[in-house]
């Protein structure tokens, strides 16, 4: 970013103003990293679109956090698959009018933003900060193994990945990674079938705007030990692992410092934590397809089949509704059945049930804050993958940390319920590769935690760019 005039404000503090898509999947890290800013004395703003702030929790929020509204052009809400290319128009237009208005008030009143933090997907901030002679930052919410394919992908390997792209191809190798990669372990945007395959161009746009700075940076949601090949894979960008995002109090029980305020733009009616207390440890299987992906009725009855008769209590999240207007609750024929040996939610507060002792095993679509929330809580899992990154985490959590079985697909491309019931087995069973990998989940909890206490990998490298930012140096 362009050299700021003033890198902190008068008293010493900086003042960050964060932007982010109206995704909980993106909300979250970026509200975490919000809340690790403040507990090193800085001040945030954090914009949010109307649609987003409506359904987020009312009350105070957290000393040193402002949450300020803005129109995205969509205030009733998104349909990412009809709308992509309008929507992220919109949020250009109205978002780059509302931050500008915002640092202008924030300079008024004394307390001038002095870096601007935007996730990926709004390159427009950047070049907007530049405008203003902000530093700016990116904040990468997915894994850095997926950065380094997007940033291969605009620079040299764009064929190398298409090709990859088309099922049955040999898999490739790109540079830095510590894995070979095939059709279905590239995030799904590669692929001409994907509906978000329209989102490439503005993935072009984060890559083209990190080529415009002297010295590029990204703060990466990962930590050193997690990634560390993919973190140094490329020299053209500084990969910064500052995570795993995911709140202290959860990291760490004896922080009293992350108080519960949270982003959840749905709700938890249900009283499933009570439900898991009454369960024999390990013995849960947890299922959750994220808030995006809406799964076909054919694959909701063979999740269900695996589920009754794997024999083991579950708790499974089936949103009432979906941007698309699906109804994935209405898709099942044995509801009865499974509520008499399970429990299903339309939410939940995940975190408090990955860290649930009564927790066995996670089954889940390999969101990057899903898959990072299963590292931290060392639980280990049954990866089901559906799109976006998630083949590639899939990929990463089977064959580079070890903590997971990922599950196998038919030639309709439907898993049936005895591969999930499989899986679950070799999961939870008794066998070596299942202590294998729940010896693998227990690592990864650790050296998760590591990272972000004092000290820390992710602690230092924070405090570092902290230091630069207000050396004026970036
Ligand atoms: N989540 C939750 N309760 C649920 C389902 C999801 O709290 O019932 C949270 C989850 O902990 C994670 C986020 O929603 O932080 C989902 O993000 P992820 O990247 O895993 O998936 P996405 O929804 O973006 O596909």
């Amino acid at each position: 970013a362009t050299q700021t005039q003033s890198s902190v404000t008068a008293m010493g503090q900086h003042h960050f103003l964060i932007i982010s898509l109206p995704l909980q999947g993106h909300i979250n890290p970026a509200l975490q990293f919000a809340k690790r800013l403040i507990r090193t004395g800085a001040h945030v703003t954090f914009a949010v679109s109307v649609s987003a702030h409506r359904r987020m929790p009312k009350g105070p929020t957290l000393p040193g956090l402002t949450l300020v509204p803005f129109s995205d052009g969509y205030d009733d809400g998104i349909k990412l698959e009809d709308h992509a290319q309008h929507y992220l128009s919109e949020i250009k237009r109205c978002g780059s009018e509302t931050l500008r208005r915002i640092t202008a008030i924030s300079s008024d009143q004394g307390r001038p933003v002095t870096c601007l933090v935007h996730t990926m997907l709004l390159a427009w901030a950047a070049e907007l900060a530049r405008s203003l002679q902000l530093p700016s930052a990116l904040l990468w919410i997915q894994s850095a193994t997926v950065f380094i394919i997007f940033h291969h992908y605009f620079d040299g390997y764009g064929d190398v990945v298409g090709n990859c792209s088309n099922e049955g191809s040999d898999p490739i190798e790109l540079p830095g990674l510590p894995m070979l990669l095939s059709s279905r372990d590239i995030p799904s945007f590669f692929l001409s079938s994907n509906i978000y395959a329209s989102w490439i161009p503005a993935f072009q746009e984060d890559m083209e705007a990190l080529r415009q700075e002297t010295n590029p940076k990204v703060l990466v949601n990962t930590f050193d030990a997690l990634e560390a090949e993919a973190l140094r894979a490329v020299d053209k960008v500084k990969l910064i692992g500052i995570g795993p995002l995911v709140p202290s109090a959860f990291l760490d029980a004896n922080d009293p410092s992350d108080s519960s305020f949270g982003g959840d733009i749905f709700q938890d009616p249900s009283n499933c934590i009570d439900w898991l207390n009454s369960k024999p440890k390990s013995s849960v299987v947890y299922v959750s397809f994220g808030t995006l992906c809406v799964l076909s009725k054919q694959q909701m009855e063979e999740i269900a089949h695996a589920l009754l008769h794997s024999g083991r209590p579950f708790l499974w999240v089936i949103r009432s509704a979906s941007e698309n207007g699906e109804v994935e609750e209405e898709k099942l024929s044995c509801r009865k059945e499974l509520e008499e040996k399970g429990m299903i939610v339309v939410w939940c507060p995940q975190l408090d049930v990955l860290s649930h002792p009564s927790l066995g095993c996670f089954i889940t679509h390999c969101g990057w804050n899903s898959t990072l929330e299963c590292l931290a809580s060392g639980v280990p899992v049954v990866a089901f993958p559906q799109w976006t990154d998630q083949g590639t985490n899939g990929k990463l959590i089977e064959d580079v940390w070890k903590t997971g079985v990922r599950v196998t697909a038919n030639e309709e491309g439907i898993v049936e319920g005895e591969e999930i019931k499989r899986c679950l087995e070799v999961v939870m069973g008794g066998g070596e590769r299942g202590e294998e990998l729940r010896r693998n989940a227990g690592k990864w909890k650790d050296l998760a935690r590591e990272a972000v206490k004092d000290g820390g990998s992710s602690d230092c490298n924070l405090k570092a760019f902290l230091d630069e930012l207000g050396q004026g140096s970036m």
